[in-house]
């Protein structure tokens, strides 16, 4: 009895502490350095990615709960971990990750429950680290557990189970965690590290350092001057892999700049793209076979987003969750952004038989009819390339987010949602994929008729 009531204190004493103390020591009791996931432990411990017990245990056996896992996310990725009120019932401000919690739903790495709690003390099995993970790296996964897995397998992550599969129902331990976690921001520590170096940026600080981790807690393991060109892999939150001959690491992206060809007065990086997902919040927009046109184009206008992130393009949404906006506040934010582009994301109802996509532009007293017609073939062309449906083709509309904007302004009607065989597409994931990059792949064609460079962006 006295064993058993020892037991209970000291894990009493252990839970409380294991997220919120951060060991001064450099390895903990628990990882010696013959452990299997030592070398990536230490790597995200030197960053205070990871932290342990106040005596020294890391607890590699033990099982990540959904606040820990959000926690480690929010901080390899560097959001607000200011202790607040959340959008979730079971999480308060006093939680210790309520931070990490709410920057996470936000950036959309995690969802709650639909009885809007979040659960933070359930563990997270490695099926949901695998989209967490993705999600947070900006992998393309399908928005499937499958498709997350594989994203984790081709990129050597993850080596699957012993049998092949990936085990996603089995909980993830802290050790696994960690040793994903830690081979998604560096690629070095991957079962095969390569990578595509596919984007050049240009060093703007006159001496920038590139660290060996996505903080400065990590040491630098080299320098670059103002001027130089790298070569840049992929983003982990706001810092970027590089590469520059033979130094390479992480940097903050607030030091690169976007590669400016000289004799080339055309700055990709000066242009900034607008997306706009129509309706919202108390507007659901139209509606089809439980679908909501709020619903798919905001997921439309969020896979959007993610291409223009990984673009020199400057880019804003003007709304990234379920809320209304007023169709003057859609033009307020292209405005104050001072948007180059618009773009408005709809789907379409009339009366169940009518279906296809269909492109509108503003075509009268506006100086930028021509551009807005030019953007509208463009989109136009890529989604029906691309979505497979019927085309109905690019067409004046006398829409308000279109007459009363100062600058290029298009309206696409990915499908009508009220039609069976589109309302098919619009709900799949894989398909909102492809019209996202087709609405991509159209502003960069209309970029590419009017004379920018963006080869190399496709
Ligand atoms: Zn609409």
């Amino acid at each position: 009895m006295r064993k058993i009531v020892l037991a209970v204190v000291l894990a009493l004493l252990f839970l409380p502490l294991s997220e919120t103390v951060s060991k001064a020591a450099s390895s903990f009791n628990d990882v010696s350095t013959g452990h299997r996931a030592y070398k990536e432990i230490k790597y995200l411990f030197d960053g205070k990615i990871v932290t342990g017990s106040l005596d020294g245990y890391f607890n590699p056996g033990k099982i990540v709960t959904r606040g820990e896992a959000a926690a480690m996310i929010g901080r390899a990725l560097n959001l607000n971990e200011t202790k607040r009120s959340t959008q979730f019932s079971d999480v308060g401000s006093q939680y210790f990750a309520s931070g990490y919690i709410q920057a996470a739903a936000d950036a959309k790495i995690i969802t709650g429950y639909k009885d809007g709690s979040f659960k933070p003390n359930n563990p997270v099995n490695r099926g949901e680290m695998a989209v967490i993970l993705s999600k947070a790296f900006n992998y393309n996964f399908g928005g499937t557990l499958s498709g997350a897995a594989k994203a984790l397998m081709t990129r050597g992550i993850s080596g699957g189970m012993a049998d092949g599969t990936f085990g996603s129902d089995l909980a993830t331990i802290r050790a696994d965690f960690s040793v994903f976690l830690a081979r998604a921001i560096n690629y070095k520590l991957r079962l095969n590290p390569t990578e595509n170096f596919s984007l050049e940026r240009t060093v703007t600080a006159s001496s920038l350092n590139v660290r060996s981790g996505p903080s400065t807690a990590y040491p630098a393991v080299g320098s670059l001057v103002k001027g130089t060109k790298v070569e840049v892999a992929y983003s982990v939150g706001q810092w970027l892999y590089v590469r520059s001959g033979s130094t390479e690491g992480l940097v903050h992206s607030a030091y690169l700049d976007a590669d400016i060809d000289t004799g080339n007065d055309n700055i990709l990086s000066q242009q900034t793209i607008v997306i706009d997902a129509g309706h919202g919040g108390k507007d659901p927009g139209a509606i089809g076979y439980g679908l909501k046109e709020k619903d798919i184009v905001l997921n439309t206008a969020l896979k959007v987003k993610a291409l223009l992130a990984k673009s020199p393009f400057q880019y804003k949404l003007t709304r990234e969750t379920d809320v209304y906006l007023a169709l003057d506040e859609r033009i307020d934010i292209a405005e104050d952004a001072d948007a180059d582009v618009f773009v408005s994301i709809h789907a379409n109802a009339f009366n169940g038989s009518a279906k296809g996509s269909e492109t509108y532009y503003y075509a009268a007293k506006n100086t930028n009819t021509a551009d807005s017609k030019l953007l509208a073939t463009k989109i136009q062309d890529r989604l029906i390339a691309a979505g497979k449906l019927n085309d109905r083709g690019v067409k004046n509309g006398n829409y308000h987010v279109l007459r009363e904007n100062g600058m290029p302004a298009v309206l696409t009607e990915l499908g009508f949602i009220d039609n069976k065989g589109d309302n098919a597409k619009l709900a799949s994931p894989s398909w909102r994929d492809a019209a996202a990059k087709a609405i991509y792949y159209g502003i960069l064609d209309y970029y590419k008729a009017k004379g920018f460079d963006v080869s190399d962006l496709y």
